[in-house]
């Protein structure tokens, strides 16, 4: 299939990388001319713009942007996406946003004839690289059934999770509690190490009980339990915490537009937040162990 792909970051490059090793023909834009210049190397048709890659003969585009104003930029503005689209192009953006501005962006696209798709992944860039992310989609039946078999080259789980915004929904409920999880397993291995645990066998009893979950038996944030976590090196790689602020920032204002309460969410920002306010921001989201761990621990 002949697609336009706009945004060549950390995630967008592996995962035009495997619409490239498909088969498919892709025409690329992004501010970064270096890595429109590597994804040409690969075999991609390089475009000057925005509208470039608009008026370039995809049936389908896609966006991988960092966040919510980028997204209205690259759709909305007047050198931007649905000025210079023809009618009946599918569009699918994979940014993570708030579940507003997709409904937003998806109800102009559909307006002037172009059905949209939100498809906000998770899996990180391992997960891009090896074209096995977790594709949460909303949107039309018939619209995930025409993206359905191009996102299967980037992922392995492609969920239809509803109408337009309840990809960007899913997602942003599945962070706010990976955020809110990773503090509760900081907290318990913290407390049992402090009162004599050895942090090996307290993860092993706490990974076999009720208390079990990814952030204890995959991402455990207590240095020395699990090989291949941050935790192990320094808390460098991984998810950065300025990233899990951002989520849980979607999280509590999509929470006030619709009048629910998230109080260990909001809690949880603010945690992360002041980690940041630190000089943090840049380490792996379980570095919040450290706001519980005395120096020399
Ligand atoms: P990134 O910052 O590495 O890449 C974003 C790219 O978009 C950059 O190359 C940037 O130049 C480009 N861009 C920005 N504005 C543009 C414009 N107007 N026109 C063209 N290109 C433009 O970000 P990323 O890590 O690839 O993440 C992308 C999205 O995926 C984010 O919403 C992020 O929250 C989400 N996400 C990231 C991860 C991860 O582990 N990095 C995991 C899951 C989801």
């Amino acid at each position: 299939m002949k697609i336009g792909f706009i945004g060549l970051g950390n995630m967008g490059a592996p995962m035009a990388s495997n619409l490239l090793k498909a088969g498919h023909e892709l025409t690329v834009f992004d501010l970064v001319q270096s890595v429109v210049d590597k994804a040409a190397s690969e075999g991609a048709t390089a475009a000057a713009d925005i509208a470039t890659v608009a008026r370039c003969g995809a049936e389908l585009i896609i966006t991988m942007l960092p966040a919510a104003r980028h997204v209205k930029g690259v759709y909305l503005e007047d050198d931007g996406l649905l000025a210079h689209v023809p009618k009946g192009v599918h569009l699918v953006d994979s940014s993570t946003i708030d579940p507003m501005t997709a409904r937003d962006v998806a109800a102009k696209a559909t307006a002037q004839g172009n059905p949209m798709l939100d498809a906000p992944v998770s899996g990180g860039t391992g997960g891009a690289q090896a074209g096995t992310l977790t594709f949460m989609v909303g949107g039309e039946d018939q619209e995930f059934a025409f993206a359905r078999p191009v996102l299967e080259t980037m992922g392995k789980n492609i969920v239809h999770c509803g109408g337009a915004g309840n990809g960007q929904v899913a997602k942003m409920a599945n962070n706010m509690l990976l955020g809110i999880s990773m503090i509760g397993a900081a907290e318990a291995m913290t407390l049992g190490v402090s009162m004599g645990m050895d942090p090996e066998v307290l993860a092993g009893v706490i990974n076999t009980s009720s208390g079990r979950c990814w952030s204890t038996d995959t991402y455990n944030p207590y240095p020395g339990v699990i090989e291949t976590a941050p935790s192990n090196r320094g808390y460098s790689g991984g998810f950065g915490m300025d990233l899990m602020i951002k989520d849980l920032g979607l999280a509590t204002e999509a929470a006030k537009a619709s009048g629910q309460p998230v109080v260990m969410g909001g809690l949880a920002q603010q945690l992360y937040q002041s980690m940041s306010f630190e000089g943090h921001g840049h380490l792996d989201f379980s570095a919040i162990i450290k706001r519980y761990m005395k120096d020399e621990e």
